[in-house]
């Protein structure tokens, strides 16, 4: 560690000091203060100046957020104070009350102030600062043990890795993410074949949770800090009421929501509601509802807490947006996997600004533990979930004939009799050559990111299975032989035909082993497994040679496979059905392309994604490119079929993003294609 100039340090102090207040500006203040050029540039030279001064790097640098290597397994730890929940009300009559337990607790001669503050729907984390250093962050758990979540943690980007109170800090706050950049991450899962997250709550939680520290990143997730939590120990009094104490973080560098009122009287309180719930829906942040808070924290202290809540502050939560309606029926949808779920079908209901006509009934359990039964009148409900629930009976108005739903004893698709694994929620059907399933497996496997046959949708799959001309995967591709059989299904022409089948001699002849791979729907094994697979073996042929016991221990070492996939792997390659219906595939032609995406390895972000690049960005098109394939996805020169991201940058034309919207490619923007990029 050679000696380090004086100008050396000085600049990068100033680095240091710019690269955080543009991440503040950006993650905190959502008001970028450069481009993502200048940003990038300022980055840049922070790297490269460490890289020449390896001495001048502190784990406070900016270019340390994303430092630790992924964690083996979950690590638990213990709050130093134990994180209570918070008393909820929805009505202003709890509200009253808890002003009057709290007035009669404080006696006479002390007045309560409170304080009015919007309620993050998010997850909360506990943050601790130890000699001005970001030095630990753990997860609510059961509110005395959570999760270490400090790797993750540092990679929110308005969290300051230092800040200048030396002092011990235990803070609490609520990590959130921005509804655009879920959508960000959604797309991404989507494109992957996994199931996109119902609300930014779950996203966010996960996103802590998970055991590599660059996959949190990409979720660009942020904080807003509500606490300072005093030790037993007795901590000396940093602040004397709540409002000063968001102040006071504010001046330390903290990350705050700056939404915070004083509220002298209910009126006042009641005010605050008014305005928030008239504005909350232009937050950036999911909010579901305000936290009231008495505001000095001697009173706090003299009020104390129940055994789950503190007795100085209640939650007024916002209704969820709910409507009543009658559950007609209750089906099932059976996947390729054979789970069951259960589905309301309900009288249409308008609710938030759509119709919904079918509604989540979660599991078998959740409905016999609400008794919803056929018939009742049900309240369904949409909060920050995509996706509208049902969520309890209206009891007065339940028929008088109605009668307990039982549990299914049977697949509603195959009539087989459904089993239940211990320790699990969702029912099974068994069946290997269950239609429901079929369709389930063949709507997957004829997918985008699988075998992507075009003029394939779920209509037809289903009218292709009754009329028995698909029994397995591999029946797709003798279609061309029963031309006839398909003309003869009621609503298709020549031409629809016609097209239907091209696309099947294309998915047949121009796709690779991954996505075959990928589209076999195997447990465990998703896009990224299968690209790793892929990478092993050149094609299906190949894969098959293998004596399967050599080839379980084989991929039970890739790194990225493991044992488990390992062994499902294995076992649907041993199941004498499934390995006739691959063998098959290979007499009726199939061959697969070789993969021309770099990153044989298949790991990354965007592996299953093609990308095509256009108009002016804050780095040259190249760069772009390579970015790309580093993180596993495929470069496009020009939108074509299959294409599934066109990156627009400043100028793009009208008609680039028309034709790519025609393709089905979607259309994105820099900062959204950078999240993906976990940058
Ligand atoms: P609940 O999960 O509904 O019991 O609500 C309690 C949770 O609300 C806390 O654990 C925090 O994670 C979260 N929360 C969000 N915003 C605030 C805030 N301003 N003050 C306190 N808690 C908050
Ligand atoms: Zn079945």
């Amino acid at each position: 560690m050679g000696e380090v100039s004086e100008d050396a340090v000085g600049r990068h102090r100033e680095l240091v000091a710019q690269v955080r207040a543009h991440d503040r500006a950006y993650y905190v203040l959502d008001a970028p203060t450069v481009s993502d050029r200048e940003y990038d540039r300022l980055f840049a030279e922070l790297k490269s100046l460490e890289q020449a001064h390896p001495g001048l790097v502190t784990p406070e640098s900016p270019t340390q957020r994303v430092g630790a290597q992924p964690r083996e397994g979950v690590v638990k730890a213990e709050h130093p104070v134990p994180m209570y929940s918070l008393d909820n009300s929805y009505d202003l009559g709890a509200l009253e009350e808890f002003d009057r337990r709290v007035r009669e607790r404080l006696g006479d001669g002390e007045t309560p102030v409170y304080v009015a503050e919007p309620k993050i729907d998010g997850a909360s984390l506990e943050v601790i600062y130890r000699d001005g250093l970001l030095a630990a962050a753990i997860t609510r758990g059961d509110g005395v043990m959570g999760e270490d979540a400090t790797a993750n943690a540092r990679t929110i980007r308005g969290l300051p890795l230092s800040i200048p109170e030396k002092r011990e800090v235990i803070l609490r706050g609520e990590v959130f993410i921005h509804g655009a950049d879920l959508e960000a991450v959604n797309v991404v899962r989507r494109g992957a074949g996994e199931e996109p997250f119902a609300n930014p709550r779950n996203a966010a939680s996960g996103a802590l949770r998970l055991l590599d520290p660059a996959l949190t990143a990409a979720r660009k997730l942020r904080i807003s800090l509500y606490d300072l939590v005093y030790t037993e120990s007795g901590a000396p009094p940093y602040f004397a009421t709540h409002s000063d104490m968001l102040k006071g973080l504010q001046d330390w560098g903290l990350p705050t929501h700056g939404l915070e009122q004083r509220c002298e009287t209910l009126a006042g309180v009641y005010r605050y509601l008014d305005d928030f719930e008239s504005k909350r829906s232009g937050l950036p942040y999911p909010t579901d509802g305000v936290v009231l808070k008495v505001d000095a924290l001697s009173q706090r202290q003299e009020l104390g807490f129940t055994a789950r809540f503190p007795r100085w502050a209640i939650a007024y939560k916002f209704a969820a947006e709910q409507a009543t309606t009658r559950l007609l029926a209750i089906t099932g949808d059976v996947g390729r996997t054979g789970a069951l779920t259960p589905v309301a079908e309900l009288q249409p209901v308008a609710l938030a600004g759509t119709t919904v006509a079918r509604a989540s009934l979660h599991n078998v359990d959740y409905i016999a533990a609400k008794d919803i039964r056929v018939g009742d009148t049900v309240v369904v409900q949409k909060a920050g979930e995509i996706i509208p629930q049902v969520m309890r009976v209206v009891l007065d108005q339940r028929p008088p004939e109605s009668v307990a739903w039982t549990v299914p004893t049977e697949c509603p698709s195959c009539k087989a009799a459904v089993v239940r694994e211990e320790g699990e929620a969702a029912l099974r059907c068994p069946n290997g050559r269950c239609p429901g399933r079929l369709r389930a497996a063949l709507f997957h496997f004829t997918r985008r990111t699988a075998m992507d046959v075009d003029h394939l949708g779920k209509v037809l799959i289903d009218q292709l299975v009754a009329a028995g001309l698909v029994q397995d995967l591999a029946d797709v591709f003798a279609l061309p032989s029963k031309r006839d059989a398909v003309l003869g299904l009621e609503r298709m022409a020549e031409k629809s035909v016609d097209n239907l089948l091209a696309s099947v001699e294309r998915s047949r002849t121009e796709r690779t082993f991954a996505q075959l791979l990928t589209g076999l729907g195997i447990p465990l094994v998703g896009a990224s497994a299968a690209k790793l697979i892929a990478g092993l073996y050149p094609d299906l042929p190949a894969l098959l040679g293998q004596d399967l016991g050599e080839l379980e221990e084989k991929l039970a070492e890739v790194h990225g496979i493991g044992a488990k996939m390992a062994s499902s792997m294995v076992a649907f390659l041993g199941d004498p059905q499934e390995r006739a219906m691959l063998e098959r595939m290979i007499a009726l032609g199939l061959t697969s392309q070789e993969d021309t995406s770099a990153g044989a390895a298949g790991e990354g972000p965007l592996v299953g994604q093609s990308f095509c690049v256009t108009g002016t960005l804050s780095q040259p098109r190249p760069v772009i490119h390579e970015k790309i394939r580093a993180a596993g996805g495929e470069v496009h020169d020009r939108v074509k079929k299959g294409t599934t991201f066109l990156v627009a940058g400043e100028n793009t034309g009208k008609s680039k993003k028309d034709k790519a919207e025609s393709y089905g490619t979607k259309v994105i923007d820099e900062p959204l294609f950078r999240a993906m990029l976990a940058e």
